[in-house]
């Protein structure tokens, strides 16, 4: 089981943003910017590729939702997903990096 599963689970604590029965937002442990959050799907889809349309239109929302509550869905924000070797993706689970509070630079996570 990968540790967004065990985070799903409640064996393992997060910082929750928002919660409905298909998604889960929490705040990511290692913080690129001031404000970075995981978005993922309750049921395991390994990366991008593997991501149903439907899913994904309904992601989403529920991330347009987090945003609003974070208070950064009209200053402006990043999204991201990383896939792959190539991509740098650490954990097979996949998930949106929701990151912002602050000008971004673009190099910064390169
Ligand atoms: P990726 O490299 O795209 O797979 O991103 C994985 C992200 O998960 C990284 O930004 C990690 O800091 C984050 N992460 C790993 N373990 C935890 C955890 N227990 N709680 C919150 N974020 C985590």
């Amino acid at each position: 089981m990968n540790i967004f599963e065990r985070i799903i689970k409640g064996e393992v604590p997060s910082k929750k943003v928002l919660e409905n029965e298909e998604f889960l937002a929490f705040h990511d442990i290692n913080p690129k910017a001031p404000i970075h959050v995981l978005v993922i799907p309750k049921v395991c889809y390994k990366d991008f590729n593997e991501m149903p349309s439907d899913l994904l239109g309904r992601m989403s929302i529920f991330i347009i939702e987090v945003a609003s509550i974070l208070g950064i869905k009209d200053k402006g924000y990043r999204l991201i997903t990383n896939v792959g070797i190539d991509g740098g993706q650490e954990i097979p689970h996949f998930h949106y990096h929701l990151l912002g509070g602050g000008k971004l630079r673009w190099d910064s996570l390169a």
